[in-house]
């Protein structure tokens, strides 16, 4: 089944991001949570890609599990930054193989060692170009990218992003995950800037449940997200008492979705982070809304 098709009801829909282990060691703990997750039948799920080949060789088998075993689709993430045509064409060639026809097309990060190469002589050096790379394949994908409703880092400013996003749209995105974002306004801000620059394809917004104080470190540093107020004094006061600080994060994630139903927004994909019980949680949260 693909995303896109997906992608036109008037209900509200979750979909759940899951990502692959890193080693053989971890494998069937984190099959064993995916699977929890795929029970819940979300809309669909995701499963993440390493840019540095790392945690890259068991992508497709946890994506592929999931639909063969649960029905559930599967979206495969694939990176192109430190990659060669070579590997690219042959990950494409095992997806298609694989019966999985939605591929999420990202640049991924350049690894630390690479930051300062010369890139021109590089394969890949944008998402754009893997875009290009799975319409030529003698397959029929459903492709989705990455955007930034508070503007991609490397980015100097927005118009410059929202330019390059709507290349990447044009070279054959048929919709667009965001980055987490934690207050709603940005979400409808940008939506309104990329639909003004002709960006018509469906947004899907990425919401993040924040369930302990680590993580909002971690989470801001890797994403830049801005943090509001509201959710600061969420971590003042919860951060040291992790259950408390797990059911206020999942209950801001939940207000979070409801805004954006409520504001006109369909389809929700939730970073679950292999958590089935964050997962559930927030479905529970939503059952009247969502009818389940
Ligand atoms: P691009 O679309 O290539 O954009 C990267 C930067 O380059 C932007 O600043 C853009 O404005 C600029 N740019 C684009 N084209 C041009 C051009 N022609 N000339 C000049 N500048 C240009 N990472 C992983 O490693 N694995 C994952 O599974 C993964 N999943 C993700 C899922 C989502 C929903 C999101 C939002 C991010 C994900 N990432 C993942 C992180 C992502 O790989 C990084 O954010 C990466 O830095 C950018 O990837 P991109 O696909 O957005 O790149």
């Amino acid at each position: 089944m693909k995303i896109i098709d997906l992608l036109t009801q008037k209900s509200l829909s979750l979909s759940f991001e899951v990502f692959p282990p890193k080693t053989q060691t971890s494998f069937e703990s984190v099959k064993t949570a995916t699977e929890e997750i795929a029970k819940l039948r979300p809309a669909f799920m995701s499963v993440t890609y390493g840019a540095g080949g790392g945690t890259s060789r068991y992508t497709l088998d946890i994506a592929q599990n999931i639909k063969q075993h649960y029905g559930v689709p599967a979206l495969e993430h694939l990176t192109c930054v430190s990659s060669t045509k070579e590997t690219v064409r042959q990950k494409i060639r095992e997806i298609q193989a694989a019966g999985i026809c939605n591929v999420m097309a990202l640049r991924g990060d350049v690894p630390a060692e690479l930051q300062n190469a010369d890139r021109s002589v590089w394969d890949y050096r944008y998402a754009v170009e893997l875009v290009y790379e799975l319409k030529q394949a003698d397959a029929d994908f459903c492709i989705g990218g990455a955007c930034y409703p508070e503007i991609h880092p490397e980015s100097s400013n927005q118009t410059e992003d929202i330019k390059h996003l709507k290349e990447k749209v044009d070279a054959g995105c048929d919709f667009l995950t965001t980055q987490m974002f934690f207050d709603n306004n940005l979400l409808y801000n940008f939506l309104y800037k990329i639909r003004e620059a002709g960006i018509t394809v469906p947004v899907i917004p990425g919401i993040m449940p924040i369930t302990n104080a680590n993580q909002v470190v971690r989470a801001i540093q890797l994403s830049g997200s801005f943090v509001p107020q509201r959710f600061k004094s969420l971590v003042d006061k919860f951060g040291s008492d992790p259950a408390a600080m797990k059911q206020a994060g999942i209950a801001y994630a939940t207000d979070q979705i409801i805004d954006l139903y409520a504001n006109g927004i369909t389809n929700v994909h939730v970073y679950s982070m292999n958590k089935p019980d964050v997962a559930a949680k927030i479905q529970s949260n939503l059952s009247d809304i969502l009818g389940k």
